[in-house]
């Protein structure tokens, strides 16, 4: 079953997204890809240069231009269905603000969220990958919230 898989790389990690890409292309290539601005183009680069193949790829906006609020707004609208985010643990990001919030947006609606390689290759080479993933407890939990009492308000 083709998924929708979000790419997202700070530039201190795109070299490695970049090798893990070529490594699971073949794997890759069967989903539709959502990435931010450059980590899409240099993904799409990977698959031209592997026999120009055809890669189902979006690139939004460049992250710190607004692309991790857009692929945020997939997240919200249930439209990813497994991301991988390899964000730079070491040096400070313009949009750091952007980074936290996708990647709360991603929890909340328990999307599978890879933020190193290790678990990238077990989220790749995992069973559900292929198969009809749902998701128990999240519309009730999201039901909750929104039937919640407010203060002051009957
Ligand atoms: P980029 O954005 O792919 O456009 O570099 C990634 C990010 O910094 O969030």
């Amino acid at each position: 079953m083709k998924k929708t898989i979000a790419l997202i790389a700070h530039d201190n990690r795109k070299s490695e997204l970049l090798d893990w890409v070529a490594t699971n292309s073949k794997s890759l290539i069967k989903h539709k890809l959502v990435c931010t601005g450059t980590t899409g183009r240099l993904v799409e680069k990977v698959f031209e240069n592997n026999n120009g193949e055809f890669v189902d790829l979006v690139k939004f906006k460049s992250g710190p231009l607004g692309g991790d609020q857009q692929l945020g707004a997939m997240v919200c609208s249930g439209e990813v269905d497994i991301m991988i985010f390899l964000w730079d643990p070491i040096s400070v990001q313009p949009h750091d603000v952007d980074v936290k919030a996708l990647l709360r947006i991603g929890v909340l609606y328990n999307v599978p969220i890879a933020c190193n390689r290790a678990t990238a290759d077990f989220m790749i080479s995992s069973p559900l990958l292929d198969g009809d993933y749902n998701c128990f407890g999240l519309d009730e939990d999201i039901s909750k919230y929104l039937d919640r009492d407010l203060p002051g308000i009957k």
